[in-house]
Parts: C-alpha cells; structure tokens; sequence
C-alpha cells in the first residue's frame, strides 16, 4: 500500500488538487475540511503524513501539529499563506517538518511530501501486502486484489473500498471516509450507495466475504483480517 497522506485543507479546491496529484504518485489519500475530524484521524494514527492548512475554519491548525508532534509519528508539512508570518514561526516551534506557501506548485508539495517521508524513514513506494495468512493481497502499485490466489474483477468503486479499509486493517471507516477515499469527492446522498458497493464486493469474496469487510453497527466498515508481517 502507498503510504497515507491525510490532507487538512478548508478549500475544497486545493484539497482535491493535491489529492489528485498525490493519489497519481501512489499515495493513499484521506482530506478532510475539518480540524476536529483531523484531530480524530491523527489521535488514530491513521496517516504517516499530514499536510496542514493551519487557517481552519473549526479548530485552530497548530491544535493538529501538536496532536501529530506529540504521537512522534506523523510528519506534518504546513501550507501556509504568502506574507503569513506569524504561521511560519508558530509551526517552526512546533516542529513542523516542512512549509509550502501557497501559492504553491503542487508537483513541488509532491516531491516534499516524498522527501519528508524518506527523511522519517517510511517507505513512500507502493508494494503488495498480504493480509489474512495470505488470503488477500493487495497490490496498491497495479490496482489489483487477489483472493485465495484468484484476481478479483473489482469495479473502480470495490476496489477502492477495499484498499481504504485494509489501510489499518480492524479501523473503522465511516461511510462518510469511504466515499471520500473512493469518488475523490464528497457527494451529498451517496453514502447509502457505499451499502450496494459493500454487498457486491463481499459477493465476489465468496462465503468469507461479510467476515473479510465486516460491518460496525451505526459506525461503518473494516477489514476483519490482519496483516502479515
Ligand atoms: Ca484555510
């Protein structure tokens, strides 16, 4: 799997700009408009990078590095408006890993982000991982999920839910982190059509599949499987 790369941005524009941009060089991407939900991801360990917008409209930027300096985990890059000072010398003590100003170029926050995770010592290449004693792998780099063996023939959808869940295998992803991960967007009314998605991808892992993505009552998905080492 790509490394993940949490995204905290209240413009929707720059967020799914640098999603595409980071999804195209093999990252896992989770955004989020929020600082609370960011809060939420961070205090999960859920990405091994966060790139930080620290003008939020709900929870003030330098709560959520504190959060990913005080865990000693995640690598945070601090986008920060042109002229913004005072941004720059509150992230600096903080220990923020590395600045953007915006405006900035997003091939330019590509590369950062892949130096900031070599520096941190996670591997930014994509590669297969097996979950289950080898009953699923996943090859992030192809697009491909195999089953016992078998290549699954996964709509762009399936697949795409099940590289979200088996990214912390046993997390739980809310409908809402799900479409996010999956359509590159937020669409109002889509989060019911996840349930169809979730029924035909279990049908194409056969019996095993409701124990493979298992439902949380009320909360969401995850995956039912551990990853091997
Ligand atoms: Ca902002």
């Amino acid at each position: 799997m790509g490394d993940t790369v949490l995204v905290v941005e209240d413009e929707k524009e720059i967020r799914e700009l640098l999603r595409r941009y980071l999804e195209r060089a093999g990252f896992t991407v989770l955004t989020t408009g929020s600082g609370a939900q960011a809060l939420n991801m961070v205090a999960d360990g859920v990405p091994a990078l966060v790139v930080l917008d620290l003008g939020l409209p709900d929870v003030d930027g330098v709560e959520v590095l504190r959060a990913a300096r005080q865990r000693g985990q995640a690598p945070v890059i601090v986008l920060t408006a042109r002229g913004e000072v005072e941004d720059r010398i509150r992230g600096l003590e903080l220990g923020a890993d590395d600045y953007v100003t915006k405006p900035f170029s997003p091939t330019e926050l590509v590369l950062r982000v892949r130096a900031v995770l070599h520096r941190a010592g996670a591997t930014a290449q994509p590669a297969a991982a097996s979950f289950g004693d080898g009953r699923l792998r996943i090859d992030q780099g192809r697009h491909e999920a195999r089953w016992d063996g078998e290549v699954l023939d996964l709509t762009p959808t399936e697949w795409g839910i099940l590289a979200a869940v088996a990214a912390v295998p046993g997390r739980v992803y809310s409908r809402y982190e799900l479409i996010n991960r999956v359509r590159g967007y937020e669409f109002e009314g889509y989060e019911r059509t996840i349930d169809s998605h979730v029924k035909n991808l279990r049908h194409k892992l056969g019996a095993s599949g409701p124990d493979v993505v298992q439902t949380v009552l009320g909360v969401g998905y995850r995956l039912g499987l551990r990853r091997d080492p």
